[in-house]
């Protein structure tokens, strides 16, 4: 009987996992450039935490969550997003007096339990950013150009940007009114959990896969108060002055119940689909809202599985610099010497077993993808040579006299 991986979970094997650590570096240079440092949450924490701030009538809340009941009798969950955690840090570490400029970013694993299906797995990771303590629309404008230039880093094309403003409290006490009764009114129209819960969040309705669409040409929109319509203008005229190309779609209205005014989408065309590749906004409420103090922040989440995916045919089997083979047992100590030099010298460098056969030992130096094997074996050790032989390109074998080698390969004489 052997082990497996649980159903909806995967291994992440190179090469493919070589995309991931390649759009993580991407993220972790621009984040450094806009001043961002990372946050590492815990990846389980108090179910309570998800249900108060994801909210308790989203989809990820009320279906996919992984929950369940720890040894000490407590409700647990697996982290589902990033936010909540970093707004409970922020809270519980005072960072709103102690941080310094209100911006972090995070990379790690979320779960969800829905049913595993083809190429949504149970866990998957994200790569989010949250500033915090920032009201302005440049913090907004930063935000969202921030996250195109990090997906353009990673090499993804075909970009687009949707952003949309909800609004802030005041002006969705009015609209939440006014959406109620046209549901009120429509209300057989709509699917099963939409008539279920539209008294408690009437706008949710707005964002279902099944009635959203529909409402989004009947439902009577939302209007802004005047200093929402000002911080939307003006974001928007921030995007434009960056250079930062983008769609206003009134019909965005994000799944989850902590956003506030500026809500956002970035999605590609070589995905085909309406799904986005990273989606985020602010949430002026929420850390009060946790019993924090009134704190403005804004962010955004990016599904590393999805650009990944995007990014899978740029997908290399990358090799050593150097492949060492030992043609005889006098020579094994001299090649595993010249081996640690390499290395130190920042030449990438690897071996199979100098104790087996030059046949055997050539046959792996060309399965690693080297570009070049250095051969030691009797004759190079009286003359003080290396035997340099091209992996990739055909070409000739080279003898290198063994003090020179490591500078030629530096100098890319090969
Ligand atoms: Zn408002
Ligand atoms: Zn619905």
């Amino acid at each position: 009987m052997t082990i497996h991986t649980l159903r909806g979970f995967r291994d992440l094997l190179p090469p493919e996992s070589d995309i991931f650590v390649r759009i993580e570096t991407a993220a972790r240079e621009v984040f450094a450039l806009y001043g961002y440092r990372e946050i590492r949450i815990p990846t389980i924490e108090s179910k309570e935490l998800f249900v108060k701030s994801t909210g308790d009538t989203t989809d990820i809340v009320e279906k996919e969550m992984y929950a369940f009941t720890d040894q000490g009798n407590r409700e647990v969950a697996v982290r589902p997003e990033g936010t909540p955690g970093v707004v409970r840090a922020y809270i519980e570490h005072n960072l709103s007096q102690t941080g310094r400029n209100g911006k972090y970013f995070y990379i790690g694993g979320m779960f969800r339990a829905e049913r595993p299906q083809a190429g949504r797995y149970r866990e998957f990771t994200q790569i989010g950013a949250e500033h915090f303590g920032n009201p302005s629309p440049f913090a907004d404008a930063e935000t969202i150009a921030m996250l195109v230039k990090l997906l353009e880093k990673t090499g993804v094309t075909g970009l687009s940007v949707e952003i949309n403003s909800l609004g802030c409290a005041e002006c969705r006490k009015t609209y939440r009114e006014t959406l109620l009764n046209h549901l009120r009114l429509n209300v057989s129209t709509l699917c099963e959990p939409c008539k279920n819960r539209i008294e408690r969040n009437p706008l949710r309705a707005l964002d279902c896969k099944i009635d959203g669409p529909a409402l989004a040409e009947k439902a009577p929109r939302l209007a802004l108060c005047a200093p929402c319509a000002q911080h939307f203008d003006r974001t928007r005229a921030l995007l434009e002055s960056s250079g930062v190309g983008f769609k206003v779609n009134p019909g965005l209205v994000r799944g989850l119940d902590y956003y506030t005014r500026t809500v956002f989408e970035v999605k590609t065309s070589a995905l085909g689909s309406q799904d986005a590749v990273a989606a985020g906004g602010r949430y002026d409420d929420l850390v009060k809202s946790m019993g924090g103090p009134q704190t403005p922040a804004i962010g955004w989440g990016l599904g590393l599985d999805r650009v990944a995916l995007l990014l899978k045919d740029t997908m290399t089997e990358t090799g050593p610099g150097t492949f060492l083979v030992s043609a005889s047992k006098e020579a094994q100590n001299a090649a595993f010497k010249l081996l640690g030099e390499l290395r130190a010298a920042g030449i990438s460098a690897d071996f199979s077993d100098f104790e087996l056969s030059l046949k055997s030992q050539m046959r792996s130096a060309d399965k690693s993808g080297a570009s070049l094997a250095l051969i030691i074996g009797e004759d190079e050790l009286k003359t003080g040579a290396v035997a340099v032989k091209p992996l990739k390109n055909p070409g000739g074998q080279r003898s290198v006299p063994l003090s020179d080698v490591i500078s030629e390969i530096k100098k890319s004489a090969f």
